[in-house]
């Protein structure tokens, strides 16, 4: 077993069994549970919306090396920069080299989980520079040192209660503060972190082909601060976020909205095509677009696997999932959490760390009914099962149990031999580990061939009577 699955099985047994934690999401999950219905309305056919949205990622995705290129070519042409980088690595690379040349010590940076990703807080720390998350949720969760918990909802585990305390412990303000009161003690300190900034970063929801544009969604203003007031705009994005045209966010912004939050519409949409033209007021002197492949070329690579890079991150399927709602984001120990975290993870990470994710799911299916873009989570979910199996990754007491599954199952003497309960303490005394989390396997007190020979004869009989 690998020290991510140890880690994992640790932290979901404990989080499992936390009343309060699972009192909180319920909470949450419910507000989020009432509004999305009412959202849905908005569509008049929500499943063609879904459906319709499905095709156009299929095909941005089938022609992202082509769509990128296009979207290279007219950023560029309104002075964007366009930065491609393979790995965490390079991106990090990029980032900073930027920032050393604009002498930043200060970013401020909007929610984005592809920074998460490449862990940009921890980079810039390294090299001095102060990075601020000016994300609500997110601030929050830089300053209790976490990691987001949720895609949409980083800090969905708190309270607010959490919330005032953890602001009076860290900004020494009154533990008694209200929700309101809390959101303008944060949106003071960062309004001062806007103008200190020398770089502003920011994510995409979208990248759009057709107009060289980023399209940027969000509900606080904070993202349009974060690239207003810098004078050097960052963009990194994950390359799978492509739509063809800006004419698709008709469909994607409203289907983004509805399904991560219920609203029928967020409140900002922002599409920015480049730094400051001449004769503008507004935006940055300088934008630069950092486009991410960090493991998704090897999904694209993967006919099956290639449907989880139509995820617009929506965050549906994690409050969809039963294992979700019991053990929490932060127990996945990966950036992505929730169905669509254990579908790619084992992908973007590699499947002898992660593969365990794929398995911690009851394939109920929920996730692929819920999903934005109908992407089949579920299926994906056993794929990858299979493809760790194919990878040979799998403990040598795994390989055997099936081996010997295999030979009783096809000799007919073996499986008659020894009566259930016998065969009730042999398994069950074997499989130890497998019974951690599970109940006894039970066996028939008769086999199958000793039934059906009782069978056989009780019929033969009825027979001989008539
Ligand atoms: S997989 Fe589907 S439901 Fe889950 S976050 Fe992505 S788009 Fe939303």
């Amino acid at each position: 077993m690998s020290d991510t699955s140890e880690k994992f099985i640790a932290k979901s047994t404990i989080k499992a069994a936390d009343l309060e934690h699972r009192r909180k999401i319920n909470f949450n999950i419910g507000r989020y549970n009432a509004v999305v219905p009412q959202g849905k309305t908005q569509f008049d056919n929500v499943e063609l919306a879904r459906e319709k949205a499905k095709n156009v990622k299929w095909r941005a995705i089938e022609t992202l090396d082509q769509q990128l290129e296009q979207f290279e070519k007219v950023f560029t042409s309104r002075g964007g920069k366009v930065l491609w980088a393979e790995t965490t690595e390079q991106a990090i690379e990029e980032i900073v080299s930027i920032c050393k040349e604009k002498n930043c010590k200060t970013l401020v940076k909007s929610k984005s989980m592809v920074t998460e990703e490449i862990h940009l807080n921890d980079a810039m720390e390294k090299h001095g520079i102060e990075s601020i998350e000016t994300d609500l949720g997110e601030y929050i969760q830089q300053l209790d040192g976490e990691a987001p918990y949720h895609i949409v909802t980083p800090a969905m585990h708190k309270s607010k209660e959490d919330v005032a305390k953890l602001f009076a412990e860290k900004l020494g303000t009154d533990p008694k503060l209200t929700p309101e009161q809390l959101t303008l003690v944060a949106r003071n300190i960062l309004r001062e972190k806007y103008t200190e900034a020398e770089v502003g970063v920011t994510g995409a929801n979208f990248i759009l082909s057709d107009i060289g544009g980023v399209a940027v969604t969000e509900n606080e203003g904070n993202a349009r601060l974060s690239c207003a007031f810098p004078k050097t705009h960052i963009v990194v994005v994950g390359i799978e976020k492509m739509l063809p045209s800006v004419t698709d966010l008709a469909l994607f912004w409203p289907l983004l909205s509805t399904f991560g939050t219920g609203q029928k519409i967020t409140v900002y949409n922002t599409i920015i095509s480049g730094p400051r033209q001449p004769g503008e007021t507004d935006g940055p002197d300088e934008m630069y677009v950092i486009l991410l492949d960090n493991g998704r070329t090897n999904i694209l690579d993967n006919p099956k696997q290639r449907e989880s890079l139509y995820c617009i991150r929506c965050g549906a399927c994690l409050n969809a999932c039963p294992v979700y709602k019991n053990i929490g984001g932060h127990a996945y120990g990966a950036t992505y959490s929730g169905p669509i975290g254990s579908v790619i993870t084992p992908n973007l990470m590699g499947m002898k760390d992660y593969k365990h994710l794929s398995f911690a799911s009851s394939l109920c299916g929920n996730c692929t009914e819920v999903c934005a873009v109908k992407i089949n989570l579920h299926e994906l979910l056993l794929d990858n099962r299979a493809q760790s199996v194919e990878e040979g990754q799998t403990t040598f007491t795994e390989r055997m149990a099936w081996k010997v599954w295999k030979i009783a199952s096809l000799k007919r003497s073996m499986m008659n031999m020894g009566n259930g309960s016998l065969k009730n303490k042999v398994v069950n005394g074997i499989f130890k580990d497998w019974k951690k989390h599970r109940g006894d396997l039970d066996f028939s007190p008769k086999t199958f061939n000793e039934m059906w020979k009782e069978r056989l004869a009780k019929t033969t009989n009825n027979r001989d009577e008539n």
